[in-house]
């Protein structure tokens, strides 16, 4: 059924029909249509697999994908025009271009966190560029996921645009075709899955992961409004956020303050019981709660600590000082469990952030905005915020992608068309002259050439 799918779709590909602008214009509106008629189904639909509160599904989900839509198809014109380049005087007299091409066959694999903005916002993009497109939402999110498909369905036709559904056998026999491009959102690990496979045929990826992200508060930090922001991005989402805070490095002076400040922020968004708020989500299955809960273990929750298995329920946590050995300074904790170490000078925080690979986001909270840049300068990281968290996703003049191992490429707005297009560089000559030079032989030629080089 797979390689059938996307033989029809090479075949459609061929004819040209998506090099259309007015085609994938079309297109881009029409699914523009469904989805903002749809929007309540789709909060629906992610309240039903992890109760995403409505609130978040709109700010993080529905609105982004909207406002990503209609970007695209306003400025599609501008994006998809030949750019002319400045000649290069060596090639004199000529005019040059950029041409950006669709690649062909697009796969984009899709995780649960977000998983209805994670897979339409590459695929407004790849549709955007001209691609055929074959999109595999996450297994973990079956309502969101079977929507997505009857949405797709809808709009475009299998050999154009087609939904996949199924988990890693399918994603396997996905990932053993050979594509034009490949977009992944999802796992280090399986990142590497999906290098390896494209390497096969030395297909292009994107591959957006994640990785331990630090979130550093220094010595003159707001703390009251520090701690507010941090637990808006941290537990929205319950914490299931790429680009969530993964541990906070602390200067020492500001511990106590900041643990009182995150109480008071904690308890203000989600009541004394955040068990009963509405506006909290759950862990995604059972294999997340029991790996997030066994970060728990032996550990000073400093806030919350409490867990139920059957709702699948972690409640807002802090953990004061663990071990940097312990699980949860391990890997990427993926839940709304946020670990506090503190910090005395910029050789702890080195020490710390170094011991890790590159992540994919990194805050920095501080009033001193000289220290506050010299810490954004010295450490490598996908992209960030000073005095803020997350918020940085939803520039889409900023590119949103990982660096080393959190990640390869990066999208939003205008980023997006560009990733899911190859740039064709092209001179397009003049015949109304011909400097005989660079023509052999070369005899008598080669002290003119290096005079004109060196002036050049
Ligand atoms: P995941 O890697 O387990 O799954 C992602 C997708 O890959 C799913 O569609 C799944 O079906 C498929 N898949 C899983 N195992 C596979 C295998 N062995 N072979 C082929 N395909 C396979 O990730 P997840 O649990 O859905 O999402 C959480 C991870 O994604 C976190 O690490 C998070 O940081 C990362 N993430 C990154 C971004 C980003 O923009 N950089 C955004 C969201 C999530």
């Amino acid at each position: 059924m797979i390689p059938q799918l996307l033989q029809d779709q090479k075949k459609f590909f061929k004819t040209r029909a998506p090099y259309d602008i007015s085609f994938r214009k079309k297109l881009l509106n029409a699914l523009l249509v469904e989805l903002t008629k749809r929007e309540q189904d789709i909060t629906n639909a992610l309240y039903k697999d992890f109760k995403k509160p409505e609130f978040e599904s709109v700010l993080t989900e529905t609105a982004v994908v909207i406002q990503d839509l209609k970007l695209t198809i306003k400025k599609l014109d501008k994006w998809a025009k030949p750019k002319r380049v400045t000649p290069a005087l060596l090639n004199f007299p000529s005019s040059d271009y950029l041409y950006a091409e669709p690649y062909g066959s697009v796969l984009i694999i899709a995780p649960w966190n977000y998983p209805y903005q994670l897979a339409i916002a590459p695929l407004v993009g790849a549709i955007a560029a001209g691609n055929t497109v074959i999109l595999k939402p996450s297994e973990l999110t079956p309502n969101t996921s079977a929507l997505i498909n009857d949405i797709i369905k809808t709009v475009f036709n299998p050999e154009h645009v087609t939904v996949v559904e199924g988990g890693v056998d399918t994603s396997t026999k996905l990932l053993q075709q050979q594509w034009d491009y490949i977009f992944f959102t999802g796992s280090v690990n399986v990142g590497k899955i999906v290098a390896k496979a494209a390497a096969q045929y030395l297909t292009p990826t994107t591959l957006e992961l994640g990785g331990k992200n630090p979130c550093i508060i220094d010595q003159t930090a707001n703390i009251k409004l520090t701690a507010k922001r941090i637990v808006w991005g941290k537990f929205v989402n319950a914490g299931q956020t790429c680009i969530a805070p993964d541990y906070i490095l602390i200067h020492q002076s500001k511990k106590e303050a900041f643990y009182q400040a995150m109480k008071t922020e904690v308890e203000q968004a989600y009541s004394s019981t955040p068990k009963q708020s509405k506006d909290f989500a759950r862990i995604i299955n059972t294999k997340n709660f029991e790996r997030l809960s066994k970060m728990l273990v032996d550990q000073n929750c400093i806030i919350g600590g409490q867990t139920d298995a059957d709702n699948l329920y972690i409640a807002p946590t802090l953990i004061d000082e663990p071990e940097l050995d312990s699980e949860v300074m391990k890997d990427e904790i993926f839940g709304p469990i946020l670990p506090v170490i503190s910090y005395q000078n910029d050789a702890d925080l080195d020490a710390i952030i170094w011991s890790y690979n590159k992540p994919l986001s990194l805050y920095v909270f501080g009033t001193n905005s000289a220290k506050a840049k010299q810490l954004i300068k010295r450490y490598s990281f996908g992209g960030g915020c000073i005095n803020d968290t997350i918020i940085h996703f939803v520039n889409h003049r900023l590119p949103f992608g990982g660096v080393g191992n959190s990640g390869i490429g990066a999208y939003h707005g205008q980023y997006t068309f560009d990733t899911f297009s190859h740039k064709k560089g092209l001179v397009k000559k003049a015949n109304w002259l011909d400097l005989p030079v660079r023509y052999a032989p070369y005899t008598g030629k080669l002290n003119f050439v290096k005079k004109v080089l060196k002036w050049l």
